[in-house]
């Protein structure tokens, strides 16, 4: 009997994936997220965090005490902190298995913050990197990471092979991007799965259907018009959005600025020979280095920045007529949303256009219909998801979808 225990990624929350696998042989965790609407509730980074372990899991952050200690690996989908960060409060010692990109970026990051208190702290953990094509046993568990296309390089989904059945978990992931992985995760699962835990972010939205090339397209059209300065904001480590801008500033004869944050990664990321990296000097440029030539003469370049970042911008002052591409998904949580229009505030005080050119890091739902009348699975667990119900009712003519409260267990 395998039981799954739901924890995070539930209840109309995106992200904070945290489900818990066990049979009696091992007890798996499925991602470790960080719930950042639940966060914000209680907390705030820097200023109001929490002092103990105890804090965090009595505000429903993190499942009870006897679970994490109980859990012998962590297997985390990707780099983005909705489904790592709360690994950092996991105990000494424990097994992490991450794909190498997800270690590169989150070893980077944990070297940069010089916080070493409860939510900063990685030095204390095993991390084990695999990539498609291995296989990680643990006890009866047999687990298959399986490459998928995601808006951050890296990104995978699991084939979970247990005694009682194959459970198949897509992390993010989506069919409209640049990369397609040589192997697809629902490769051999035709009629196989007993349950599919399958992301819905895109379910119950307004969704614009974009891939990866109409944003160049649509992003080109702007650039080639405008004459003053061109400002991207792109999500830190959406290397595939990167290259598109690089490959859209080149035609229009821009050369490329980015900020600090987005350089890191790029370093991060550097020494894995199986990505297409930009590289430093050539494709792109370090703000601080170019930043006298980029205010004189700000026809000539892209900046591409992060988070909502308006600290470039009111030091280029760019000339009236500039363009400013929202090319990432719109601020979610209060904290960000402030930054976001403290930002435009300061676009309008300097007359730039606003534009928002952006494809989804998240599968559109008609392709997740597409995915369960190809493999079939006896069910499928809705995660990810703001709408669970309207995820219930996408599938309801397909196959039985459950829907979970917090703790919540469902057994195979
Ligand atoms: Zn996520």
């Amino acid at each position: 009997m395998v039981r799954l225990r739901f924890y995070g990624g539930i209840e109309g929350f995106i992200g904070g994936n945290q489900v818990v696998l066990e049979d009696d042989s091992a007890t798996l965790l499925l991602d470790f997220g960080l719930n950042y609407r639940l966060w914000s509730s209680y907390f705030e980074f820097i200023f109001s965090e929490p002092e103990s372990l105890d804090e965090v899991i009595r505000v429903g952050l993190a499942p009870d005490l006897p679970i994490i200690d109980s859990i012998d690996a962590c297997i985390i989908s990707h780099a983005h902190t909705d489904h790592w960060r709360l690994i950092t409060i996991l105990p000494e010692g424990s097994r992490i298995l991450l794909g190498e990109c997800a270690y590169r970026i989150i070893d980077g990051w944990s070297k940069r913050v010089r916080r070493r208190t409860l939510l900063y702290r990685t030095s204390h953990l095993r991390f084990d990197t695999f990539r498609t094509g291995s296989t990680i046993r643990i006890g009866e568990i047999e687990v298959k990471p399986i490459s998928v296309d995601h808006s951050i390089p890296g990104a995978y989904g699991f084939q979970i092979y247990t005694p009682s059945g194959l459970i198949a978990y897509t992390g993010d992931f989506r069919l409209h991007g640049r990369f397609k992985p040589k192997i697809d995760l629902c490769n051999g699962l035709e009629d196989r799965v007993s349950l599919l835990i399958c992301e819905g972010t895109n379910i119950g939205r307004l969704v614009e259907p974009t891939s990866e090339s109409d944003v160049a397209t649509r992003a080109s059209s702007i650039v080639e018009r405008c004459r003053g300065l061109v400002i991207v904001d792109i999500a830190p480590a959406d290397i595939d959005r990167l290259n598109t801008m690089i490959e859209v500033a080149y035609r229009a004869g821009r050369e490329v600025v980015c900020s600090d944050r987005i350089i890191d990664t790029v370093i991060d990321l550097s020494p894995d020979r199986s990505l297409k990296v930009p590289r430093i000097g050539e494709d792109i440029k370090p703000f601080e280095e170019v930043e006298d030539s980029c205010t004189r003469n700000p026809e000539r370049y892209m900046l591409v920045t992060c988070l909502y970042s308006e600290r470039e911008v009111r030091r280029i002052k760019p000339p009236p007529g500039s363009v400013y591409l929202l090319s990432c998904s719109e601020p979610f949580e209060e904290e960000r949303e402030i930054a976001f229009n403290r930002l435009l505030n300061w676009l309008h005080t300097f007359g730039v256009s606003i534009y928002h050119v952006h494809s989804s890091g998240h599968i559109y739902p008609l392709d997740i219909r597409r995915i369960v009348e190809r493999i079939k699975p006896k069910a499928v667990a809705a995660i990810h998801t703001e709408y669970p119900d309207a995820f219930r009712y996408l599938l309801s003519d397909l196959v039985k979808v459950y829907t979970f409260r917090r703790g919540d267990e469902h057994r195979i």
